[in-house]
């Protein structure tokens, strides 16, 4: 061999392995919230990072031979690789909450995680919303804390979708085709058949890890089935009627095959959301198959199962009408069995008198849960309201649903910028998965200057944020020249800033603040108390109103007056989600009560000092004191139009009476002295107890444990 060949082969050699050992920290989604395994990621190329919305797997794969023989030599690269390998190495050993304070035979406890969407990172598209993002942070708070839980989701060829904004302010909708090779999932080689109707459809089983978790997802796209049957998989939330039963079936009834096939046996099935619901349906109809009389294989089923329901719209319970129902469960009524189709379709039904009654999920999911929840207090109140019909009861207070209120995961929404302040004035472990740790009360140990200039490098970052989309966005979509000047110069680093960010689901009245033009032209017109707007929002492919919606702020947004006062930035996502909660002074939630079951991103800007500004809707009630952020409204009207005005009225007066006096009154040090109490009141009230952390503390002791002790009775 030639020298030269020798140097080739020596070199192909180094960047074969620090490729791989990159690959090998990417391959477990720990990386999401950890942010020293991000800024080595983004080392590699930030270019590239950025281009490939920060997905590791891809910035290896397309990271130039020559960028990678320059890391392997890198010093400092490699002992900030290194330290990132100890740091997971680490995790992943460390003894945890769960080995600590869970006892006996409760240590066998074994939970089974459904859920149809995951948001684990933005550039893992499985998701589209809060449901999504809730159960993402589920799982990284169950790894932190070591609870033994297997994950079951879908995984979409398509995602949901990508929203570009139009220059007229109308959606396109765009489906990327996802190549699989560019995620860190891993083909496990299980392909399960799921019975569907009188056919079976198979379905493949990845997994992805989750820090100590795994999720397996299912995925319908294979040789194996018809091209109809391969599309099943292919959209989240996309499709017909018919394509959503297909789906939760794979989801349910594959999802159990999958589980089953695994060796992985569960003591407890937490359903998150109805989508799972078949899961009860197939074990119920195994159990009857072996001989199992039915009162007694219901009663097994029903212990290990733990139901949460996430929203009081109607239209968030999926229902089937008769003839499809009847299509699609025809395999679960037989002589095996011993249920005749009418028994099957009762187990999903509404109104027992009525034979055409339509079978719901949320109903099914009822009768094959022991145990069920709504995910705030105030939500287990409308949920035992909604609900109280199925039961047969007359009093709400005996219906026999409770709640868990929703949290979020802090290490993936917290900014790393704001890290060492928190590091150098909330030690020691502030950032230790320890369920019961009030670190956070220590916020008021920040000197209230460096709270106060920290807020404004966090507002100052999400602009700099805004105005780069903006201005991608305007040349993207052919926008005037004045739209692209505008977009380079809008808001301002010191101005009072508000956002609002959300799926526009109607009921989340996103247009409200714009109910009084005139005022709020008048309030937005001052030029020592000004204020500043950044919104962000999708709706589902179908939902035109909320569509609508979006383009009606876009219109505003362009108006005299309004023009670089407010940003209306495409294709909400996980990242848009992290910047805007970071980087803005108030979160704005105008929900029509009681409607929103929780939300959870009015908890992530707590983390920043951020302060919320919210209807006393989903979980605001139980944390608002008067001290760390605002109510809206108080009145409830019956004519939704009152309603409205109501609350844009109350809004107003808060933003002039209330906020901007306090924010633009400031000491000799330019400091806001009084805003800078709320910030920390409200770090202090809203961190650790709307946690996820905190949650499944809840979940552990209220609902796993319980569940999985009935679950050995049977
Ligand atoms: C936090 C978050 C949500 C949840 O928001 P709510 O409107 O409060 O339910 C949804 N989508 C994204 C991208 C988020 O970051």
């Amino acid at each position: 061999m030639t020298k030269a060949a020798q140097t080739k082969r020596q070199q192909q050699a180094s960047i074969q392995q620090i490729a791989d050992q990159l690959c090998d920290i990417a391959s477990n989604f720990w990386w999401t919230w950890n942010s020293s395994a991000q800024r080595l990621f983004a080392a590699i190329d930030p270019m590239l990072w950025e281009a490939t919305e920060r997905n590791p797997l891809q910035t290896i794969k397309q990271a130039p031979d020559h960028r990678l023989l320059t890391l392997a030599s890198d010093e400092a690269f490699l002992k900030n690789l290194k330290a990132v390998q100890k740091q997971f190495a680490d995790y992943m050993k460390s003894k945890t909450w769960f080995d600590r304070t869970v006892k006996g035979k409760d240590k066998k406890a074994r939970i089974a995680y459904f859920c149809a969407e995951f948001a684990i990172h933005e550039s893992f598209p499985i998701y589209s919303g809060g449901l999504g993002v809730l159960a993402g942070d589920h799982l990284k708070s169950a790894s932190d804390l070591g609870i033994p839980l297997t994950a079951v989701g879908l995984m979409y060829r398509h995602g949901y979708y990508r929203q570009e904004i139009e220059a007229d302010g109308s959606t396109k909708a765009v489906y990327p085709e996802y190549d699989f090779n560019d995620f860190p999932i891993e083909d496990t080689g299980i392909i399960v058949p799921v019975p569907v109707g009188r056919r079976r459809i198979h379905a493949k089983v990845w997994l992805a890890k989750v820090g100590r978790i795994e999720a397996y997802l299912l995925d319908t796209d294979i040789e194996e089935n018809t091209p109809k049957d391969r599309e099943i998989t292919h959209f989240l939330y996309g499709g017909d009627n018919e394509t959503r039963i297909r789906q939760e079936l794979i989801l349910g009834v594959g999802g159990t095959l999958a589980l089953q096939a695994l060796d992985i046996e569960p003591t407890v099935y937490h359903l998150n959301e109805g989508h799972a619901a078949f899961n009860g349906l197939h074990r119920f109809s195994e159990l009857l198959k072996e001989g199992v009389p039915s009162e007694e294989a219901m009663e097994t089923v029903r212990a290990g199962g733990c139901f949460t329901t996430h929203t009081p719209v109607p239209a968030g319970h999926d229902r089937f009408d008769v003839k499809m129902a009847r299509k699609y469960l025809s395999q679960y009524a037989g002589e095996d069995t011993g249920l005749s189709v009418n028994d099957v379709l009762q187990l999903g039904s509404e109104d027992l008198d009525n034979k055409n009654a339509p079978f719901c999920m949320t109903v099914l999911a009822l009768n094959f849960c022991e145990r069920a929840n709504g995910v705030a207090e105030l939500h287990g109140d409308t949920s035992r309201r909604m609900w109280i019909d199925h039961f047969g009861l007359s009093d709400p207070d005996e219906v026999p649903i409770g709640h868990v209120t929703n949290g979020i995961h802090s290490q993936t929404w917290l900014a790393p910028e704001i890290e060492p302040l928190y590091t150098k004035y909330l030690k020691p472990n502030w950032a230790s998965p320890n369920a019961d740790s009030d670190w956070w009360k220590k916020a008021d140990k920040i000197p209230a200057d460096v709270l106060w200039n920290t807020r404004k490098m966090l507002r100052t970052r999400l602009i700099r944020f805004v105005r780069e989309r903006l201005v991608q966005q305007a040349i993207k979509h052919g926008q005037p020249l004045e739209d692209i000047v505008t977009a380079q110069t809008m808001l301002d680093e010191n101005t009072l800033t508000i956002g609002f960010a959300r799926r526009f689901a109607t009921y989340k009245r996103a247009p409200l603040i714009f109910h009084d033009m005139k005022r709020l032209k008048a309030i937005i017109a001052s030029t020592d108390r000004p204020v500043q707007f950044v919104f962000a929002g999708k709706a589902h492919p179908a939902d035109k109103d909320g569509q609508k919606y979006l383009q009606q702020i876009v219109e505003f947004s362009k108006q005299p007056g309004f023009r670089g006062r407010i940003a209306v930035i495409e294709n909400y996502d996980m990242q848009v989600g992290r910047m805007l909660t970071s980087g803005v002074d108030v979160w704005l939630n105008n929900p029509l009560r009681p409607m929103e079951a929780s939300g959870t991103s009015g908890m992530k800007p707590p983390l920043h000092g951020g302060i919320n500004c919210s209807i006393l809707d989903g979980w605001w009630p139980e944390s608002y004191n008067k001290k760390n952020g605002y109510a809206i409204g108080g009145k409830q009207f019956d004519k939704q139009s009152e309603q409205d005005t109501y609350d844009a009225n109350s809004f107003y007066d808060i933003l002039e009476k209330q906020m901007l006096p306090t924010f633009y009154k400031t000491n000799k040090e330019g400091v806001a002295t009084k805003w800078v109490d709320m910030m920390e009141a409200s770090m202090k009230t809203v961190c650790a107890q709307f946690s996820t952390h905190r949650m499944l503390g809840d979940y552990t002791s209220q609902y796993y444990l319980p569940a999985h002790r009935d679950a050995l009775k049977k």
